[in-house]
């Protein structure tokens, strides 16, 4: 390589950076676990660095593309969401930015599954009834019943590919889905799935018939047993149909009482003051949360209230949260390597310098 590339990764993202140590580049490490303040961002972008790897706690936007003019090259985003990078100040410095999707897809989709269970089985306040020694004896219904997953109604909301994926799972389990997109509806998908579940039932695998299909919002809410929420974090002007508050007093009201609504897209999707009196007032049954609209989640959020404890599961973030999932140096199967090769492509001209034709670049509109 004829030029030493210079990268400030404002993270540890594992292992897979050896491969930008092993190609020669002159490669710093922001050391702390939290993510660095923006004026140090700043700093290291104005020192002339070629390549910036940043994950979603760094906001990325005008400043910072004004302070790399003229010799940063591409962001490298460690997560499939961006909504922390503004994608139109990046365009307008014409500075590519990746992201890493597919590779988490799975994990992220088996988590939502998993959490989903968690709630709707009483997880968390059954395995305190055995550690808090309060297991006096068994008893056909006392101290509580949980909810079946399998047999049940499923609404997916947003069906790209952790939606995909998330109904994967479901057919697994026998469930009925509804699912809702208003920008991209994969019926190939969906009429291969109802394919496999006519299949499975005519073999008798599973006892009952189920079904899958495209329905509007409303009646994805009003009917489901489980709402599961697959969208990007999308503000008001940005796009035709944004997320941000798309679950709001008013559309969780359309949901049933006895519903379990699950988030691990991203927070300000759903109107955390209205959840947590949703919950509060039974509007719904309980709710399952990966995400935020402040995180770390602050300590007097209202989804922290004692009363709703055991119908509200708090996660810290954490869906993608496999080990290959987010350290594996393959691009195929881990986000650190998948970041690193689309940071690779841009600096090294792959693709024969050819940003459109890259992989993993988000904003090829620009270009
Ligand atoms: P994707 O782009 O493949 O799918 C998103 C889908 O949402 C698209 O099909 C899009 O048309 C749809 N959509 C857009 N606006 C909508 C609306 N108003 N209503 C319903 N659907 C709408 O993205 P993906 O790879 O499936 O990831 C989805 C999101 O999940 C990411 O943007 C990210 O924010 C989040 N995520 C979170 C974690 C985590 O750790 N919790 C991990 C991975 C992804």
């Amino acid at each position: 390589m004829s030029k030493k590339f210079r990268v400030f990764a404002t993270c540890d993202i594992g292992p897979a950076l050896d491969v930008l140590r092993q190609r020669g580049y002159q490669l710093e490490v922001y050391p702390e676990p939290k993510a660095p303040p923006k004026s140090l961002v700043l700093e290291k972008v104005r020192s002339g660095i070629d390549g910036l790897i940043t994950t979603l706690r760094d906001q990325i936007d005008a400043e910072v593309f004004e302070a790399g003019k003229g010799t940063l090259k591409v962001v490298a985003q460690l997560a499939v969401g961006f909504d922390n990078i503004n994608r139109a100040d990046a365009n307008r410095y014409e500075v590519p930015f990746t992201n890493t999707a597919d590779v988490l897809t799975e994990a992220t989709a088996e988590f939502a599954f998993f959490i989903m269970g968690d709630l709707a089985r009483r997880l968390w306040p059954a395995e305190h009834i055995a550690r808090d020694n309060k297991w006096g004896f068994w008893h056909p219904y006392l101290p509580f019943l949980g909810d079946e997953v399998t047999g049940k109604t499923v609404a997916i909301i947003g069906t790209g590919r952790i939606g995909l994926a998330m109904i994967k799972k479901c057919a697994g389990f026998d469930m009925n889905m509804l699912c809702y997109d208003p920008a991209y509806q994969n019926d190939e998908f969906v009429s291969a799935i109802q394919e496999t579940m006519d299949l499975r039932h005519a073999r008798g695998i599973q006892k009952e018939k189920t079904w899958i299909k495209y329905v509007p919002f409303e009646e994805a809410l009003e009917q489901a047993d489980f709402v599961s929420v697959h969208v990007p974090l999308i503000r008001e002007g940005e796009s035709t149909t944004p997320t941000f508050h798309l679950f709001n007093e008013r559309t969780l009201r359309m949901m049933k009482p006895s519903a379990f609504l699950v988030n691990t897209s991203r927070g300000p999707v759903i109107d955390e003051a209205a959840l947590a009196r949703a919950l509060k007032e039974n509007w719904i049954a309980g709710a399952a949360l990966d995400v935020y609209e402040k995180e770390p989640l602050p300590a007097d959020s209202p989804l922290r209230d004692p009363e709703i404890e055991d119908r509200c599961r708090l996660l810290p973030h954490f869906a993608s949260a496999g080990k290959i999932t987010r350290l594996s140096s393959d691009p195929d199967k881990g986000m650190a390597g998948r970041c690193v090769q689309g940071l690779i492509d841009v600096l090294e001209s792959n693709y024969g310098g050819d940003v459109k034709k890259m992989p993993y670049v988000v904003n090829k509109e620009a270009f």
